[in-house]
């Protein structure tokens, strides 16, 4: 309990209930004397342990905050103090309970619990107002609205070691690596470019979404780069949320890789599994196959519609639905079925035969 309060009959600190702020008597001689004239205490000692509580003093005397002006924005800024202030040349003048003495000022003035109560409010308000004040300036140190302002923002934030910064005069890199049989390639790649556009790449293939951001995008807060950047980190984009055309996406980048090691022998095997992949990215009403898948869909379904049915249904290929295969028959004016096996094949060459690759195309389509 801090010190009671030394004007009779004042219970000020004496109590659990009746906490007051109190103050030493001044250090300086002719305001002290001033102090000891107002109290109506005869023969005051005044020791180290003599205090005079807030009660005494007008409402305006008692400083409950500190206020500084912020330069950038001009405004005022008031921030509570952690104990009340007299205000310069104070002096107590409120006497209750001392009739000979008791004021104008005290005959109108709220009793103990209304102070605190109003005091108390007076500093929830501040600290809403501090809170709400921090947090724009907050907002205000991580906003930038050129190349040069995010560079400057961004100075002195550390990454965590998933992230390799690459600082560059045209843009800046977030890099995360991957190491397979000792050899680093980018894994997540997150680039600013100076005109502050985000682009973002998985394994080398931009990713056109992330959670629903469509990507790229332009920014002008740090936050919302360091929330992209941890969604990353967190490596929840491919295992479980990137779309599946992203996912798609990947593989045929990988494959088209592949494709140029391997020689042209392969060229088929290649094309047949990303024309397979690029028809799972349509819907199935959208499917255009090309002439050559075509051609085998037909000779397998008139040798074994079983086998047909089950690659198609099973979903071990994308296949044409059957009726498209007998519609091409009967354009053709030629129903495979009554071809033998081996008729079919040089029926299939000499149909397709002179046509050109687009020839082709629409010809099936229609
Ligand atoms: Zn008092």
């Amino acid at each position: 309990m801090p010190c009671k309060c030394s004007v009779t009959p004042c219970r000020g600190n004496y109590y659990e209930s009746n906490q007051v702020a109190v103050f030493s008597f001044p250090n300086d001689e002719r305001l002290r004397e001033r102090w000891l004239h107002a109290i109506p205490k005869k023969d005051f000692n005044i020791t180290k342990n003599s205090k005079v509580c807030e009660e005494h003093f007008k409402d305006s005397e008692v400083l409950l905050n500190s206020t500084f002006s912020n330069e950038k924005t001009g405004e005022t800024i008031s921030a509570p103090m952690k104990r009340p202030k007299l205000k310069e040349n104070a002096v107590p003048s409120i006497f209750p309970g001392c009739p000979s003495c008791m004021s104008s000022a005290s005959a109108i003035r709220e009793s103990p619990s209304e102070k605190r109560q109003r005091l108390e409010q007076v500093q929830i308000y501040l600290a809403v107002r501090e809170s709400l004040n921090s947090k724009r300036e907050y907002e205000l140190k991580t906003m930038f609205t050129n190349f040069a302002e995010f560079q400057n923002c961004i100075k002195g934030h550390s990454f965590s070691s998933f992230w390799i910064v690459v600082e560059k005069n045209e843009n800046m890199l977030f890099l995360n690596l991957s190491l397979k049989d000792d050899i680093p390639s980018i894994k997540y790649a997150v680039t600013v470019s100076n005109d502050l556009m985000l682009i973002t790449s998985f394994m080398g293939e931009r990713i056109s979404k992330y959670e629903k951001v469509i990507l790229p995008i332009k920014v002008n807060n740090l936050n919302e780069i360091f929330d992209i950047l941890d969604y990353f980190e967190k490596g929840t984009i491919v295992e479980s949320e990137s779309s599946l055309n992203d996912k798609i996406h990947v593989i045929e980048s990988v494959i088209k890789n592949a494709e140029d090691i391997f020689n042209n022998k392969n060229k088929f095997f290649f094309e047949f599994f990303l024309e397979q992949l690029h028809l799972l990215k349509c819907k199935p009403e959208r499917n255009r196959y090309s002439p050559n898948m075509l051609v085998f869909a037909s000779l397998l379904f008139h040798m074994s519609p079983q086998a047909y049915k089950f690659l198609r249904i099973f979903h071990y290929m994308i296949l044409s639905d059957p009726n498209t295969i007998l519609k091409i028959g009967t354009i053709l004016k030629n129903s495979p079925q009554t071809e033998e096996y081996t008729n079919f094949l040089v029926y299939c060459k000499h149909a397709f035969h002179g046509f050109k690759d687009d020839d082709l195309k629409v010809f099936l389509m229609i």
